[in-house]
């Protein structure tokens, strides 16, 4: 009995990544260019993973927006997937605790761009105080819906995340090995997309510590020796600044610049974890997961173009 036990635990210390209780519920509805494809194609897979490593690392508990629970009525309001210069809703959606939604698609985004992300909006009818904080806050604090730049805290319902299907752009979904040369590694861009969704760069949090074209939360700046963390064009971070790869001792420019290099996979770092805590996330290490995850890739540059993840 006490082999299996330990057997047990054996294989509770190598699954990876293990979920906090954060969930994100990938969402394809919009999906109309069926970038996607179906359940369980190479693309949904990469993207699924992308998430998975964000449910292991946020322990924030937020709270369920349930219209259903009185007369509450709202919308979620994103740019369309497919079209991004519009905007779409969803009437209604219950968002379960715990809980965000991404919305994702595919549009042409011409060559050099490979994609975009952004937390959504709402409009609201609220039946109740409950519903109204839940929507407005999902229970945390530090966030006044309708003062503008006072938030310390950001908890969305979700947001969309739009992917260029433009031919110049070589995904590769391949989440096990080393993009190629050449290649555009999904998994980077789906990790950057997921992270502005998060509020890096968008959320009224993350602005209220922009100063000038620096960002100076104290998190941030711990990690960068005490210094403020130079900026560039949209709040990406500036490609000089070094960190190390979240979990690891690899050395690595933040996974938020605003290029990704072809052949190049670029991972979450030390800077970029400590940027979303500063956000209001709360962000959890875990090694282990993050060591497996990570297991065998080796930082080879191919720098045979550049291309902008908006
Ligand atoms: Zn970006």
């Amino acid at each position: 009995m006490r082999f299996v036990c330990a057997f047990a635990l054996l294989v509770n210390v190598v699954s990876a990544p293990v979920s906090r209780g954060f969930d994100i519920i990938f969402n394809y509805d919009f999906d109309t260019n069926n970038f996607f494809g179906t359940a369980g194609s190479a693309q949904r897979t990469a993207l699924e993973q992308a998430g998975a490593f964000y449910e292991s690392i946020i322990g924030d508990d937020l709270d369920a927006i349930d219209p259903t629970q009185d007369t509450s009525t709202w919308q979620a309001i994103f740019k369309d997937p497919t079209a991004t210069t519009n905007d779409v809703s969803v009437t209604d959606l219950v968002v379960p605790a715990d809980t965000i939604f991404i919305y994702v698609g595919s549009e042409d985004r011409g060559a050099g761009n490979l994609g975009l992300g952004a937390p959504g909006g709402f409009s609201a009818t609220p039946g109740s105080q409950a519903f109204y904080d839940a929507l407005t806050t999902r229970g945390e604090s530090g966030i006044t819906f309708g003062t503008p730049g006072d938030d310390t805290d950001f908890a969305p319902w979700g947001g969309m995340m739009s992917f260029n299907e433009h031919s110049s752009v070589n995904w590769t979904y391949d989440t096990g090995s080393e993009p190629g040369p050449g290649e555009v590694d999904f998994y980077s861009v789906a990790l950057h997309e997921i992270a502005h969704v998060l509020g890096f760069g968008t959320a009224e949090s993350f602005e209220r510590l922009v100063s000038g074209s620096d960002f100076i939360g104290a998190n941030a700046q711990a990690e960068n020796g005490d210094n403020p963390v130079p900026l560039v064009a949209e709040n990406h971070v500036d490609p000089s600044v070094m960190s190390t790869v979240f979990g690891t001792a690899t050395s690595q420019q933040s996974l938020m610049v605003a290029d990704l290099t072809d052949g190049t996979r670029n991972l979450l770092t030390d800077l970029d974890a400590a940027m979303l805590e500063d956000t209001g996330w709360e962000v959890i290490p875990e090694p282990g997961s993050a060591m497996l995850l990570l297991g065998g890739l080796s930082m080879l540059l191919f720098r045979r173009g550049r291309r902008q993840v908006a």
